[in-house]
């Protein structure tokens, strides 16, 4: 498997609990390098385009509303396979049905304050990078 890169979001529940630590040891430990990492707070607009795919989801509005909810930490992670490794090591969108030992099952309250985001292709992977990043931001 080539070498690739994947974006990654720590999300507002999971700042607020002072748990940036603990997810990055956690995808560190499976091999992913963090390659670019900042910590920002997104506005409404930078969500709802974010989120853009969800938007006829009634989920969509408090989805929103949660992810602006305070700051974040974007980062790209690099490796193996990493968009397919990252989403194993996040664990299902329902930490109830999320795998033990994934980031999810370990440190998320809900579903929606499920603690972290990953790119789900290396398409999309491109896309969201480059929402977030220059690719001089890009150290690998
Ligand atoms: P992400 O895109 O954040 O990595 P995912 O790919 O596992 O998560 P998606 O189906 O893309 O899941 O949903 C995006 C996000 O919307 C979820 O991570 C979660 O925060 C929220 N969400 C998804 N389903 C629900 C739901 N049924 N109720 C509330 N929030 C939801
Ligand atoms: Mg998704």
């Amino acid at each position: 498997m080539a070498t690739e890169r994947t974006f990654s979001i720590i999300k507002p529940d999971a700042t607020r609990r002072n748990l940036t630590g603990r997810v990055n040891a956690m995808i560190e430990a499976a091999g992913l390098r963090i390659v670019a990492q900042k910590r920002l707070h997104m506005t409404r607009a930078m969500a709802e385009e974010f989120y853009g795919v969800h938007r006829e989801r009634g989920f969509f509005s408090d989805l929103v509303t949660f992810m602006i909810s305070g700051p974040v930490v974007v980062q790209v992670l690099q490796g193996e396979g990493a968009v397919l490794k990252h989403r194993d090591i996040m664990g299902a969108t329902d930490p109830k049905k999320a795998a033990a030992g994934t980031i999810r099952a370990e440190l998320a309250e809900s579903i929606e304050a499920n603690s972290v985001h990953g790119s789900d292709s290396a398409e999309n992977a491109a896309t969201e990078i480059a929402f977030f990043f220059a690719g001089i931001e890009l150290v690998g």
